[in-house]
């Protein structure tokens, strides 16, 4: 049996390596790291995790979403990344979160233990002339990203940020509280703000100084990564109804909502580190520790690690790609993971994991109720012109038949989406 190599041993190409070689196929996997590094990318370790360490909402107590229906699929497809995921998670209520060094440490594990696996550290210039799996994520090196544009035409940039992570030891607790929101579970730190306090941070922030790609063009921020101060820039309200929103906080010193809030989730097992929640920034280094220092309980905030904004390279695949991820220009070259036009961490672990079974099993129809069909479906039928990358969401289904509530929809989409997923299972 040939090998199959695998370019890129983030998210997606672990996922696709496991894939293939718990099925017998021998891997070739190549990663640039360390002798290149990426802009965001700080370790050798694979499934390097380079922003939030949350995967996105689990299903439990009768909430349903979109990203906890794509979890239960890839639990079904047993996901060497979501396995490793429940292995490693640190709370944040109904959200996966997980221990990041933890994490990429057990798929690292995983990967160099298995026998059918071979770890090369390499950088890979040009697209392989054997049947090969494309998994070089949005950070993808410049010479690959130019071998694939000979081939793939059209690509998209776009620009995404990275929020910072400060020392929990260094928040004044004084100023802060503990709660979710509404009530549930108490996995949040929350700063709360006056008006006056708001306004203040809120003048600091639009004014500071940037940290501008220099070929930066015309600001094509993806929604939901978009940095906090072009959220800002939009109108002095928008942060109080996107990352700082006070609803079902209540300030247990005043027994009321603060006028805004900043969230800081915990970012690593121990509880020692905290994430700022929807806070990715732009802004320059020196800045970002004086404009969000102005946050009651940050004033002393140690940074252990600061925002960065990075190009994000994906192909437009409504133009290029078959249903099956394959290049329609180099059938035998299957692309996975960020690189496909999907957004996220599990996302990309999903369409690592359609390329590796694509390969493994045969050419799979990929169920259109499904979460993995869905995402594939937006990927195939979306006009060209207007691709856009996109996280799982239920309006990527299927529509359901005349259902009331919002309830009812969501586990209709899920017990329908879980049993086409089964049925696939028990045929591959
Ligand atoms: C800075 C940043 C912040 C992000 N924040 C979030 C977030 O908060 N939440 C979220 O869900 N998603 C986020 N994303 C998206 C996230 O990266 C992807 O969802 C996911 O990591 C993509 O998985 P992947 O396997 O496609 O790529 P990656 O996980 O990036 O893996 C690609 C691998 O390929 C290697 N590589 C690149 N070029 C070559 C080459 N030529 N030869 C060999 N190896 C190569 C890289 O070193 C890397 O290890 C962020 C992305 C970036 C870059």
């Amino acid at each position: 049996m040939n090998s199959i190599n695998i370019i890129g041993a983030g998210l997606a190409g672990c996922e696709a390596a496991y894939q293939l070689a718990k099925r017998g196929h021998h891997v070739i996997l190549h990663e640039m790291r360390p002798s290149l590094m990426t802009p965001a990318h700080k370790t050798d370790q694979l499934a390097e995790i380079v922003c939030s360490n949350s995967l996105g909402s689990e299903n439990s107590d009768g909430r349903i979403s979109a990203s906890g229906i794509l979890k239960e699929e890839l639990a079904l497809l047993d996901s060497l990344i979501l396995s490793c995921a429940q292995d490693s998670r640190v709370p944040a209520g109904g959200a996966l979160a997980v221990d990041r060094e933890k994490f990429s440490s057990l798929v690292t594990h995983r990967i160099l233990s298995h026998p059918n696996i071979e770890l090369v550290r390499e950088e890979c210039t040009e697209l392989p002339d054997t049947p090969a799996i494309i998994a070089s994520g949005p950070l993808t090196s410049d010479k690959l990203a130019e071998s694939l544009r000979e081939v793939a035409g059209e690509r998209i940039y776009f620009y995404d940020a990275v929020a910072p992570v400060i020392m929990r030891e260094s928040i004044d607790m004084q100023k802060v509280f503990v709660s979710g929101r509404y009530g549930r579970g108490d996995d949040y730190i929350n700063c709360p703000l006056t008006r006056e306090e708001y306004a203040a941070f809120y003048d600091a922030l639009i004014h500071a100084e940037r940290n501008l790609p220099h070929d930066f063009e015309k600001g094509k921020y993806f929604e939901g990564c978009m940095p906090v101060e072009a959220i800002a820039e939009r109108g002095v309200d928008t942060l109080r109804f996107g990352p700082m929103k006070p609803r079902g906080l209540t300030d247990p010193r005043t027994g009321r909502e603060p006028y805004a809030a900043l969230q800081l989730r915990q970012d690593n097992s121990d509880g020692t580190l905290y994430n700022m929640v929807g806070f990715q920034t732009g802004l320059k280094w020196g800045e970002q520790k004086r404009v969000f220092s102005l946050i009651p309980g940050l004033e002393h905030a140690e940074f252990v690690r600061l925002g960065v904004m990075h190009r994000n390279t994906s192909v437009n695949a409504p133009a290029v790609l078959d249903e099956f991820l394959r290049l329609r220009e180099r059938p035998n070259i299957f692309l996975a993971g960020q690189i496909t036009g999907v957004e996220g961490y599990m996302e990309s672990t999903a369409m690592g994991l359609v390329a590796g079974i694509n390969i493994a099993c045969g050419l799979t129809s990929w169920p259109r109720e499904s979460a993995i069909g869905s995402l594939i479906h937006y990927l195939m039928t979306t006009e060209p012109k207007h691709f856009q990358p996109m996280n799982i969401n239920l309006g990527l289904f299927p529509e359901a038949p005349d259902i009331r509530g919002k309830k009812e929809r969501a586990l209709f989409h899920r017990n329908r989406a879980i049993d086409a997923i089964s049925e696939l299972v028990k045929a591959l």
